[in-house]
Order: structure tokens, then sequence, then C-alpha cells
């Protein structure tokens, strides 16, 4: 029996969009960052524990008929990385029935991220911003403590999926594509990179942050355009692709 306990938001039974195939998407409550254009700030602050892992397994069990051969599991948040403990115990559970494994995450945790990297076999890993001052200005956080978590799983050969959400004004220019090609560069290995995402930033939050009384810095923020997002997407992809 495992009583290890986590606060967890919501479980998407299968969910599509984070990882590969069909997947159980956790998502846990708790972040250190304060994205401005988070949208699920009520995920913010850590919650009562509210599952075992004896619980969750035995609801992914049920659904991990429907994960074919791609799908499995996809730990998010909030900031998954605040419940490492309960992750190593779920997920040391979940490799004993062959289950796919991936990390969505910042990377703002606590350090030490060896033993739970170990056991994933996809980290999606969420790009903020690119310069120490930018970072800081989007998100509350340091770049310093997500490059940190960058390097362990580069140690340790993990594979990765890149995503950035477009912000009008911040990220939408090709001068900034041309920085985050060099930044990519810099600091993933490229050879484990499998996918690059771009999301155009959307209103979908707003409600949340005026029905939980949260001030929203992005109050007045247009959402970005889709089009304009594909075609800076095509225009990073070209430079990415041409000096590998
Ligand atoms: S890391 Fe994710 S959950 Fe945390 S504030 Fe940023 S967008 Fe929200």
């Amino acid at each position: 029996m495992n009583t290890c306990k986590a606060s967890i938001s919501a479980i998407e039974s299968l969910g599509a969009v984070d990882g590969p195939g069909l997947r159980t998407v956790l998502f846990f409550n708790g972040c250190k960052l304060r994205c401005k254009y988070c949208h699920n700030p009520e995920n913010w602050r850590m919650q009562e524990d509210n599952y075992t892992v004896d619980e969750i397994k035995e609801k992914i069990l049920r659904f991990k008929p429907y994960y074919g051969e791609n799908g499995g599991v996809t730990f998010s948040g909030g900031e998954p990385l605040l419940h490492s403990d309960f992750i190593i115990e779920l997920s040391k559970v979940l490799k004993n029935d062959d289950i796919h494994l991936a990390l969505d995450t910042a990377g703002i945790g606590n350090g030490n991220y060896d033993e739970l990297l170990k056991l994933m076999d996809l980290i999606i890993f969420d790009i903020k911003d690119i310069t120490d001052i930018g970072y800081k200005m989007l998100t509350g956080g340091s770049i310093n403590s997500s490059i940190e978590f960058i390097e362990a799983a580069k140690r340790l050969s993990k594979k990765f999926w890149i995503r950035l959400v477009i912000v009008p004004g911040i990220h939408d220019t090709k001068e900034y594509m041309e920085n985050l090609n060099k930044y990519i560069k810099k600091h993933f290995d490229l050879k484990a990179i499998e996918r690059i995402e771009f999301l155009p930033y959307h209103k979908l939050g707003t409600e949340k942050y005026e029905k939980y009384h949260i001030e929203n810095p992005y109050k007045d923020m247009e959402a970005m355009d889709k089009n304009k997002c594909d075609e800076l997407y095509n225009y990073f992809m070209k430079i990415y692709e041409s000096d590998q």
C-alpha cells in the first residue's frame, strides 16, 4: 500500500495535446512562478493533499487500455516538480506497468531532479523567455533556475518537446526568433529535441482571474494573432533547421 499524497487540482482522463498519443494528465497544485499569461491562476497556491499514489494508480490503470502504442501519463500543473516525492513513487509503480511518462514543466522546482528525471520518458519544457530580465519580468522567477533543470535533463539524455507561449509585443518579432534559435542551440542537445511548438497567447483564463479575485496583469493584452504566430513559427523553423 502506498499512501504518499499530493495536491492535484484536476485529472484529465484522456487528453490529446500534452504529449504523444492519448494520455491521462494530472494537474498538480502549486507553482513558484506567476506568469503574466497564466491561464490557470487557481493552481498557483499549494492546496491540501487530496490523492494517494494508490488512488491515482487505480484511476490510471483504468485508462491504460486507451493509451495505445504512444500514449501514457503526463504530469502537469501548476508545477509538478513541487511534488517530486509523490511523482517518483507513482512513476515507479507505473513503470512496472510499462506506461510512458511525460513531465510538463517550466523547470522551477526545488533542485535535485535526477531521481525523478530518470523515470521520465519525455520532458515537455516551457521556455518562458530567453533573457534573465525578460524571464523575471514575465514570470517573477529566475531563468538560471530553469537552466539548471535543462542541464540536469541534458545530463540524463532526456528527450524534449519545447513549448513557448507567444505574447504580442514580447515574443512576436523576427529578431526574437533569431535569439530564440541561439538560446535553444546554446542550452539544449538538439538531438534530444523531438518537437518545438509555439502557443499563441489567448484570453481563455481571463474569467478565472475575476472569479478568484486575482489581479490580471494582462487584462488589456490582445490575444496573439494565430496567423502571425504561424508565420513566426515558420520563420523560426527555417533558421533553426538551416544552421544545425
Ligand atoms: S509556470 Fe505554468 S502554472 Fe506556473 S504561473 Fe507559469 S503558466 Fe502558470
